[in-house]
């Protein structure tokens, strides 16, 4: 066996550019590890090792909110446990961990401080440290007081104790299709059927706009059928020892009222283990994909009433079906893999209301007159708050994004509910043969449509919902694409 082989060092350093194509706002800072090819160097090859754990994280104090929709949601007790599950990577000169947390979305300051605790723990940097959070909407809020420390300690100890797990592994990438738990939630509607906007203006295309085929005329988007994953084995026994899966699917819901709930996220890895014949510590994770417009609303077929957890069960079981066809479908289980991590700071500018926005919102809340409130558009009230705070926040916002690659599996970051379009077109123009891209990833900032969609209006592309610059995916993506190709420096 040939034991050598040429090997890139990567080369840690920081560095800082402006974009002059996007203006000022948007500027890029390099984080972690570039591949440098003058370094070039043969050294002997370590084998891959990989370890994974799962970490109880269901809060323990009732009622907690459940945040995700437009009021409270008091949950007074759990229907299933929540986790934090990691799965850790090392080549030997690269050492990396993953970690999908059952939540709607880590926020930045509980995310960063997560990844110093646990780097301090067991001394994988913070910037090679990837925190999903799964977008369930039956979670508490990462800042919750009562919660965060619960959140905290359950990432940290996932990861330290997924990293004391280290032991030779083998790995494959893979995809399945399930597209029939996808639908895409923006629709064109028939004529005369489209209501006022909160800002009382036409949108082209409506959010959720029930399922009446009198209505409905067509999707606004396409959707990203793919449960795509990667497995990791026992390099000795050949027994699987992870799968981190990732689907285009905001979330399924249906869960008992007032509980919190992993959602089918949560159901997957429940049943993936025993559809490997997996041993105890086998882990499974369910990542979000881009699924900013995704949802499990199924417009125009008619589904019959689900009793609450019962259609988590079902997707979750597909999922686990198309997981493990991927599975099947993978050749070989390799040990000799490269692990590659970049991470950027990217800056992005806000979106400003205009002048005429200001005082269109200031006019509606100064309707104080109950029946002429009854007149305003839906919401009204809320998105002029909502346009008022914009106007009066920060003027950019620094984002991370990170880019993996695991042998011939590369891994996007985006820390926002991105359109399916997006992970679409990254796994179109990928360097590398297969492509994961995972949402919600790092911090939340809301959601990314593209500019095409912003085009279009809609709930997702309202001033307040989303908060970033209108080309802001197109930044995201060329940034994501261009670090891919660093990644893939042979
Ligand atoms: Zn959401």
């Amino acid at each position: 066996m040939n034991l050598q082989r040429t090997r890139v060092t990567w080369n840690l350093f920081s560095d800082s550019v402006s974009n002059p194509v996007r203006g000022a706002c948007c500027a890029v800072t390099l984080l972690a590890a570039l591949a440098c090819g003058s370094t070039v160097r043969a050294e002997e090859v370590r084998p891959l090792r990989a370890g994974a754990a799962a970490v109880d994280i269901t809060p323990q104090e009732f009622p907690v909110n459940m945040p995700g929709g437009f009021s409270a949601n008091p949950a007074d007790g759990a229907h299933d446990p929540l986790h934090a599950r990691a799965l850790v990577l090392d080549d030997g000169t690269t050492s990396l961990a993953i970690v999908v947390v059952d939540n709607l979305g880590v926020a930045r300051d509980v995310a960063d401080e997560a990844k110093t605790l646990a780097s301090q723990r067991c001394g994988i940097a913070p910037d090679r440290i990837l925190l999903a959070s799964t977008h369930s909407h039956s979670a508490p809020s990462s800042n919750a007081a009562s919660y965060r420390k619960i959140l905290l300690n359950g990432v940290v100890e996932s990861i330290a104790r997924a990293h004391a797990a280290l032991r030779p592994a083998a790995v494959g990438a893979a995809a399945h299709p399930l597209p029939e738990e996808v639908f895409n939630r923006r629709w064109y509607l028939k004529p005369g059927k489209m209501p006022l906007n909160p800002f009382g203006k036409m949108d082209q295309v409506k959010m959720n706009p029930g399922t009446s085929p009198d209505v409905l005329d067509r999707p606004a988007g396409p959707t990203d059928p793919d449960v795509t994953i990667l497995s990791v084995e026992d390099a000795k026994s050949g027994n699987p020892l992870a799968l981190l899966a990732n689907y285009s699917l905001h979330y399924v819901g249906g869960t008992p009222k007032g509980k919190v709930s992993a959602d089918y996220f949560g159901e997957f890895a429940r049943l993936m283990p025993s559809r490997l014949e997996a041993g105890e510590d086998f882990v499974a994770l369910m990542s979000n994909g881009t699924s900013g417009d995704i949802n499990n609303i199924p417009f125009l077929v008619d589904r019959p009433r689900r009793e609450p957890f019962e259609q988590i069960r079902i997707v979750a079981q597909k999922a686990v079906d198309a997981a493990y066809q991927a599975r099947a479908g993978i050749h070989s289980h390799r040990s000799d893999v490269r692990l590659g991590m970049v991470q950027r700071e990217v800056t992005l500018c806000m979106r400003r209301p205009t002048a005429e926005q200001i005082e269109s919102a200031k006019a509606v809340l100064a309707v104080k007159d109950e029946a002429e409130k009854e007149k305003l558009p839906r919401l009204a009230d809320a998105y002029a708050r909502r346009t008022l705070s914009l106007a009066e926040g920060p003027e950019s916002v620094s984002v991370p994004l990170q880019a993996l690659r695991i042998g011939d599996l590369a891994v996007c970051a985006i820390p926002f509910e991105a359109f399916a379009e997006i992970g679409l077109d990254l796994k179109r123009r990928s360097p590398l043969p297969r492509t994961m891209v995972i949402g919600i990833a790092n911090a939340g900032y809301g959601y990314l449509p593209t500019p095409e969609q912003h085009k279009l209006g809609g709930y997702e592309t309202w001033l307040g919902t989303n908060r970033v610059q209108e080309d802001a995916s197109v930044i995201l993506t060329d940034q994501l694409l261009e670090m891919l190709k660093v990644l893939d420096t042979r």
